[in-house]
């Protein structure tokens, strides 16, 4: 009896959620191989804490992985006709394929490369060097008001009183909190000593300078860039159908058009807008993707029509040290509701929230479906299609 191969792209939320549901529920005459740079699961929603101070953001991919996932240590530099080329010249054949390369540091101003960044396990390594070779008094600056730039911010002041924390906003912080939501925010971060300056954008970085618009500058010790998250251009370079972002389109069932067999999750996809508008970067969104991408899979192995896809999201949550943080409820669109826990509470639910990310997903990733998303876009009342 011939095997169906079935290779993931991308050891990440949804690339170990995607090839754990598939192992787990496939039958023997499936093989599932997951195929990664490094054999380590990265949390990268920790590696703010990592640059910071805190403890290896990473696990053995083999503490993740089901015991009959093979995995392939190697970057995918080409996908092809049922085949994935390696960076260093290995092809791996596959029958299905599931893409999860994730995302990463984006650019986006003259000099970024002159910043550090917490988005990528390298990025957080080479900013905790630069914060222990810094010296008492030495500014450092995060770029970038979203959660990722809050967060790091906080962390920083926290865990190194010694230096001076400049958080930098083009616009109003964490605009997708509600008023009460970032106000706790920024209450907190004053009490950190984090020196928050909104509608401050970055327009070129270098060494030990930033300039700002309108022309000024700002000495700055360690630049820290938290902007957007971009793609890898992996499925442009592969010719398969991409946005103006870079992310394969795929359809509702998250199947790449034109490509039955490949299918895609995680941060690296676009799914039509009218049922992912809402759906944000994020291992909140990550994890279910992952989670459907493989029911997608497994449904057309068994002869079953797909289902389209339906997220709901359920809370933004911020960390801002390790004993405060920031927890908005959201409506199923992403939409804050007035509806906010904050301090020690807030930082509970978050940590919580951290390490159950880690169970959901390893070995069997079996019983997350999350919530359903909102109604489909065109069958809004108002809204055309
Ligand atoms: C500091 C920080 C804090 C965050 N906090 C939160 C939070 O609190 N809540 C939340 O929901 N989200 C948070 N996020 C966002 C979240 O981490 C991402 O949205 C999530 O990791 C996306 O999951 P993914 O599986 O799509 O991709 P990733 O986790 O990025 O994994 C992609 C994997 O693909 C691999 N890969 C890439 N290219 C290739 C290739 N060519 N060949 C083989 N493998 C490849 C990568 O090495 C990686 O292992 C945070 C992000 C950061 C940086």
């Amino acid at each position: 009896m011939t095997s169906t191969r079935i290779v993931v792209v991308g050891a990440g939320y949804a690339g170990v959620t995607a090839a754990n549901r598939i192992r787990a529920r496939a039958g023997s005459d499936v093989t599932v191989t997951m195929v990664n740079p490094i054999p380590e699961f990265v949390e990268r929603i920790r590696l703010h804490q990592h640059a910071a101070g805190a403890d290896p953001a990473t696990r053995p991919l083999a503490e993740m992985l089901h015991r009959d996932v093979e995995v392939i240590v190697g970057s995918a530099d080409a996908i092809g006709d049922r085949e994935v080329v390696l960076a260093d010249g290995t092809v791996v054949a596959f029958d299905r394929l599931g893409y999860a390369v994730g995302s990463g540091p984006g650019g986006g101003v003259p000099g970024v490369e002159h910043a550090h960044t917490v988005s990528s396990l390298d990025g957080s390594i080479g900013l905790r060097d630069a914060l222990d070779r810094a010296r008492p008094g030495a500014v450092v600056t995060v770029i970038g008001g979203g959660l990722t730039g809050i967060e790091t911010a906080a962390e920083i002041a926290e865990r190194r009183p010694g230096l001076v924390v400049r958080l930098l906003s083009s616009g109003v912080l964490a605009p997708g909190l509600s008023g009460g939501g970032r106000d706790a925010a920024l209450r907190s971060l004053d009490r950190l000593g984090v020196d928050v300056r909104e509608h401050t954008a970055v327009t070129r970085i270098e060494p030990g300078e930033l300039t700002v618009a309108g022309g000024g500058t700002a000495l700055c010790d360690v630049a820290v860039w938290a902007g957007r998250f971009v793609v890898p251009d992996l499925a442009r370079r592969s010719g398969l159908p991409v946005d103006e972002q870079g992310r394969l389109r795929t359809d509702e069932t998250l199947t790449v058009v034109g490509r039955p067999d490949v299918v895609g999750v995680g941060d690296a996809v676009a799914p039509p807008e009218r049922v992912a508008h809402h759906l944000r970067m994020s291992c909140q969104a990550a994890i279910p993707l992952g989670v459907h991408g493989a029911d997608t899979v497994l449904a057309r192995l068994t002869g079953r029509e797909p289902k389209p896809l339906s997220i709901g999201m359920t809370l933004q949550c911020v960390s801002l040290g390790r004993a405060d943080g920031v927890v908005q409820v959201v409506r199923r669109d992403d939409s804050p509701r007035q509806l906010v826990l904050r301090g020690r509470g807030g930082a509970w639910v978050k940590e919580r929230i951290c390490r159950g990310t880690v169970g959901l997903i390893a070995k069997y990733a079996g019983f997350h479906r999350g919530m359903p998303g909102p109604k489909p876009q065109s069958e809004r009342v108002g809204v055309s299609a």
